[in-house]
């Protein structure tokens, strides 16, 4: 820069940010305008955008392309630094060695908001020293029809434990306020209403009104939008014909109007360009691009023709001059705030230091524990009574377990035999999901490093006190160029086509062989890459390849085995597996994941996860999400009960714990009162856990259909062997709100039940009734 430059007002880093924003915008050229709102795929011509088309943000950035773009800036001429963003939805996703943590749906099973908070946290402060300024996480999407590619990028199916999980992570994310160089921008996504698909089918048309969408879809982004998350990006979806980027009503109403949202918005991938070659809604590039700005979109994701299209809608006059500037002013505004005219935050030095620390590790293997959902279990769960000396003790990620009992001897003795078996017992890539080193969408890495990650088999070798064998047993998928052609009209890669393996005879017998000669059977089965994502819906939910055939087998030995669903999302098991000793979901469950099963599985960590979405007995039977509508004909269908196979909330505990006395301080409430509740929960095993207490309202009558229940509050609490504590939980009457015909959310007087339980089942649940004069 010249002496002239530095001296200029927006570059002062004492004037106010407004002012700061307003002198540097009256600068612009209108392509300079333009260019800040497009936001271009760093892979592409990095040269041609920066220089050329002069955008404002990139996206998916190699680590030495962030270098490299950082240098391009300083060749333009006002040299605005650049909003670096990526998509770092569980861990930073796609740097190499950095912590890749529970997918999540997996984290969301944990119930634990503040652990939650610490990821995002501990996540911020790996990619904030990368380079990366925003990440766009977390997905506040609703989970409902399984099908669906992307659920595992969800919190799951309830609104209200969405909102408080996405709210801590938003938080995390965040930290303490963006002058914070460890913060980053954090993004609710996908606004709004993206995940209520026809048939599970990715983006496609939204079936969804708008009372619908005030009852379920958009209360957790007014939450997050109240508290303050600095972005939103929409998703795919049109409802009622209109795609979601001319939204008007959801964009400029609701959220910037009703909300007072003053964030910035990003499209989703190429949403100005589908208007023309997907939805056909719009004729050209340049009328999608008037149309788009019209609405109120800020920044443009991954359509480059956005730059042309939306200088010839000003040269052609469908567009002013100025209809940018509040689109700039709010980049702008971001850029500002995060000091990065001062300090564009490029990579900084030292970062072995930062990324993929002891630390984090630790905070991953953690949150990996609090992850695990035990569906079933004989009471051959936990392993550990075997081990000398006592149950084994959690430790640091790495570290051998040891005993409980002081003086107890060590894990050399070997007491059991265990048969590990399956496709996913050993598969470190798979293990980590979607969004992660392996998954396809970052070219620069092919997987995290194999010695960060532990897999189910290596961590029953690390830490089991038992001789273990190990058989694949089985293959899952093999992929293929979809039929139709290898890439979109947009150019995009189409995804390829799944082709299941057949069952293998030679790999079962092999399986069998090592679960006749052993005490437990410990089978790792589920999904793999091209069975989720975008694009990756399934018809199906079944396991696939040759893993119902290798359950089968390994049940038929009559040695007891244990199901280990590695599953991205719920999954249909076979009818085989009511004959298993245990079943543990596991999500994909990140680089500690091996770890964390075999303490769960040893008895080392209690299981504490409760399922934040419902599992169905087959795929025609969805939805089974709880929060259902009240009134149909009958309750189940001819061929098949209506019920889940496993219910949100639910989650066993190597303990039994009870639920007695609820008792309501005052049953006769205000608008304006607080209903409180006391219950009684009482650990009746010999094992510690943390129980999930949940509380669900039911309101009797209400003007307009509505859900039967909706969980309005959690508390975890720790319980000794034994113990016996009173739970009170608190719930302000304008909690117990419905949404009316008007598609006002009101609080309806008359009665309503509290229920307090073990998870969502009616017959777990205990009721005490209220009335709101
Ligand atoms: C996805 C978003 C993601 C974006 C950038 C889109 O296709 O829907 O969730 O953030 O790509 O990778």
């Amino acid at each position: 820069m010249t002496s002239e430059t530095l001296t200029l007002p927006y570059l002062n880093p004492d004037l106010t940010v407004p002012a700061r924003v307003a002198d540097l915008l009256e600068r612009m050229t209108l392509e300079e305008k333009v260019g800040q709102m497009l936001q271009l795929d760093a892979r592409d011509d990095l040269d041609d955008h920066v220089l050329r088309r002069m955008v404002g943000s990139i996206l998916h950035t190699s680590p030495e392309r962030i270098v490299a773009a950082r240098e391009l800036t300083l060749q333009t001429r006002l040299q605005i630094p650049l909003l670096v963003g990526e998509d770092c939805v569980h861990g930073h996703s796609f740097w190499p060695g950095a912590t890749i943590y529970p997918t999540q749906l997996g984290m969301a099973a944990s119930w634990d908001a503040s652990l939650l908070e610490k990821v995002a946290r501990a996540t911020a402060v790996e990619v904030a020293a990368t380079g990366i300024h925003w990440t766009f996480s977390p997905v506040l999407c609703i989970a409902r029809d399984l099908r669906w590619g992307r659920v595992n990028e969800t919190f799951g199916e309830d609104p209200f434990l969405l909102g408080e999980l996405a709210s801590a992570m938003v938080r995390g994310y965040q930290g303490g306020g963006l002058e914070d160089p460890t913060a980053i921008l954090a993004t609710a996504k996908h606004f709004a209403g993206y995940s209520e698909t026809q048939g599970g089918r990715d983006a496609s048309e939204a079936d969804i009104s708008r009372r619908k969408l005030r009852s379920w879809f958009l209360p957790p982004f007014e939450r997050v939008a109240r508290e303050g998350c600095r972005s939103f990006m929409l998703g795919y979806q049109s409802m009622d014909g209109v795609p979601i980027t001319l939204n008007d009503w959801l964009l400029s109403d609701v959220l910037r109007g009703e909300w007072g949202y003053t964030g910035t918005l990003i499209t989703d991938w190429d949403n100005v360009g589908r208007m023309v070659w997907e939805q056909q809604v719009q004729p050209d590039v340049m009328h999608a691009a008037a149309a788009a700005v019209k609405a109120g979109n800020d920044m443009i994701m991954t359509t480059p023709t956005f730059f042309e299209g939306a200088l010839d809608a000003v040269a052609s006059g469908l567009l002013a001059d100025d209809a940018f500037d509040a689109a700039v002013e709010r980049i702008l505004t971001l850029k500002f705030e995060l000091g990065l005219f001062e300090n564009p935050r490029t990579p900084v030095d030292g970062l072995e230091q930062i990324v993929g620390t002891a630390e984090h590790a630790a905070l991953n293997l953690e949150m990996t524990r609090r992850s695990l959902v035990l569906l079933e279990n004989d009471g051959v769960l936990p392993l550990s009574p075997a081990v000398p000396g006592g149950p084994l003790q959690p430790a640091a990620p790495g570290e051998p377990l040891s005993p409980a009992a002081p003086g107890g001897a060590t894990r050399s003795a070997v007491t059991a035999r265990v048969a590990v078996v399956g496709p996913l017992a050993d598969d470190a890539q798979e293990q980590l999901g979607d969004w992660a080193g392996g998954s396809g969408q970052a070219g620069w890495l092919d997987g995290q490093p194999r010695e960060m990650i532990t897999t189910v088999l290596d961590g029953l070798r690390e830490i089991a006190p038992w001789e273990i064998v190990h058989a694949r047993g089985a293959d899952i998928l093999t992929l293929a160029p979809d039929p139709a052609g290898a890439t979109w009209p947009d150019g995009q890669p189409r995804p390829p086509v799944v082709k299941p393996c057949a069952p293998d005879a030679a790999q079962i017998a092999e399986a069998v062989a090592a679960a006749e000669g052993a005490d437990v059977c410990v089978a790792v089965v589920g999904d793999a890459q091209g069975l989720y994502g975008e694009g990756r819906s399934t018809a199906t939910l079944e396991l696939i390849g040759g893993q119902n055939a290798l359950l089968e087998a390994v049940i038929e030995t009559g040695t007891p085995v244990v199901v280990v669903l590695m599953a991205s999302k719920p999954l249909v098991l076979p009818a085989s597996v009511s004959k298993a000793a245990a079943v543990l979901w596991v999500a994909n469950p990140g680089m500690q994941g091996g770890r964390a099963i075999a303490e769960l599985l040893t008895g080392a960590v209690e299981p504490t996860g409760r399922l934040p979405i419902s599992f169905v007995r087959h795929a025609g039977q969805q939805p089974t999400y709880y929060n259902q509508i009240r009134g149909q004909h009958g309750d189940r269908y001819a061929d098949l009960t209506q019920s889940p196979a496993w219910a949100f909330g639910e989650g066993l505990s190597y303990t039994t714990v009870e639920y007695s006395d609820l008792v309501l301080e005052g049953a006769a409430l205000a608008a304006s009162d607080t209903v409180v509740a006391d219950v009684t929960v009482t650990n009746t095993g010999d094992r510690p856990t943390v129980e999930t207490v949940q509380l669900y309202v039911r309101d009797r009558v209400t003007s307009v259909s509505w859900a039967d229940k909706e969980l309005k509050a959690f508390r975890q609490v720790a319980l000794a062997p034994g113990e016996s504590t009173r739970v009170r939980m608190e719930l302000p009457v304008a909690d117990c709100t419905i949404v009316d015909a008007a598609g006002d959310r009101v609080v309806e007087a008359g009665e309503f039940a509290l229920l307090v339980g073990p998870s969502s089942r009616d017959e777990v649940l205990l009721s005490e009734g209220f009335t709101v004069a």
